[in-house]
């Protein structure tokens, strides 16, 4: 999975049910089949990203962020828009910022697969569906 949101990618994945091999995008891309969804664990505000099984409609849940990880995606993903307009340019890159901008990405790595830990085995609630359900990650 991609650490930058802005950063588009596509994966070729495999349904956990049915086996079903699909091609998802991920990112900010128009054709991205991975969304974002709130949901709340004990007054905390989480957001998850998942796609569906285009056969089986099997959900398969990939990253989850909350409100601090969302902030640091923010900061992480500018960095990542001023060096790629630097790049563009011709310009090099000093090795001080490129540092910083590998840092603030690890760091933001390092924070959702805590968060993940964390919430695996959770039981969440859909307000779509109105059910309940036990949080496991498909990554
Ligand atoms: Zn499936």
């Amino acid at each position: 999975m991609s650490t930058i949101d802005k950063e588009t990618m596509s994966l070729l994945v495999e349904c956990e049910d049915c086996k079903e091999k699909f091609r998802i995008t991920t990112g900010d891309a128009a054709n991205a089949v991975t969304y974002k969804k709130e949901f709340n664990v004990n007054g905390q505000s989480i957001f998850l990203t998942y796609y569906d099984c285009p056969k089986c409609g099997r959900r398969h849940y990939v990253q989850i962020d909350d409100k601090t990880s969302l902030n640091k995606l923010r900061e992480v993903s500018q960095q990542f828009v001023k060096l790629s307009v630097a790049k563009r340019k011709g310009k090099e890159i000093p090795q001080k910022q490129s540092a910083k901008f590998k840092k603030a990405r690890q760091h933001l790595s390092d924070y959702r697969m805590n968060l993940m830990k964390q919430y695996t085995g959770k039981l969440l609630h859909d307000n779509e569906t109105d059910s309940d359900f036990v949080l496991r990650f498909s990554v």
